[in-house]
């Protein structure tokens, strides 16, 4: 996906394009602004603030020590999740204003990942559907609020499989629940198609046995009802 650094610079872009409803013709502004700009921007590199910031965070919250990550894992992951939450600020009042919404869930969330798992695979999703087995699942924990909230859902594979569904459908907007890799790769898909989303990283990665904060979809969702 190009690193972080390219999302939210993507991330930025669209939504400066989405926000403007005015025509602008800077042409006759003198030189030396769009010289001062560019020398700013050199000179304050956003992305090297953040990897401070997420430095100073690992050492006062001892990230690398609580989860056994070495330090420059421990950056990585929350450089991340700090770029994760920027998009989602740039995105969210785009979000709050949608109507018809999907709610994508990583299928490694499921409390099963064998025969156990009662879900449903539809190969024209490409995604489970969950059958409601295990009352602690969070997979059926998040469709059943979701469907509540009228979000269809989708319990994925990969984030590539996003491509499919978005063009199929007429979505306004879109949760995505995943790891920060995969939310990375889903983030770039939907920048493609313009689509305001708001990003739930997990908490647990590792493919199985995976989780994310409940609190935090329940947020998001009801956010989007006050926006
Ligand atoms: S509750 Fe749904 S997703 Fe979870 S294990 Fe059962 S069928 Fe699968
Ligand atoms: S941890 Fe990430 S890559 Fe692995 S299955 Fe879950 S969302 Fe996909």
């Amino acid at each position: 996906m190009g690193g972080t650094k390219a999302v939210t610079d993507n991330a930025n872009c669209e939504m400066v394009k989405m926000s403007y409803d005015f025509i602008f013709d800077l042409s006759r502004l003198s030189q030396p602004l769009f010289k001062e700009i560019a020398e700013f921007s050199e000179k304050e590199r956003v992305h090297e603030k953040i990897g401070d910031m997420a430095r100073k965070m690992v050492q006062k919250f001892h990230v690398d020590k609580i989860t056994g990550l070495p330090i420059c894992d421990s950056i990585t992951v929350i450089e991340d999740l700090i770029n994760i939450q920027i998009t989602n600020s740039l995105l969210k009042e785009h979000f709050n204003q949608a109507n018809k919404r999907a709610l994508f869930l990583p299928h490694c969330c499921r409390k099963y990942m064998d025969s156990r798992c009662k879900a449903e695979f539809d190969s024209e999703t490409t995604s489970y559907v969950c059958n409601h087995c295990s009352q602690d699942c969070m997979i059926n924990q998040a469709t059943k609020l979701a469907k509540k909230e009228q979000y269809d859902v989708y319990v994925l594979p990969g984030g590539s499989c996003i491509r499919k569904i978005i063009q199929k459908n007429t979505y306004e907007g879109v949760i995505g629940v995943a790891c920060t890799d995969e939310l990375k790769v889903g983030t770039k898909i939907l920048e493609q198609f313009r689509m305001p989303s708001q990003s739930i990283p997990l908490v647990k990665n590792g493919c199985s046995d995976t989780r994310f904060n409940f609190e935090t979809l329940e947020r998001v969702m009801s956010d989007k009802k006050l926006g």
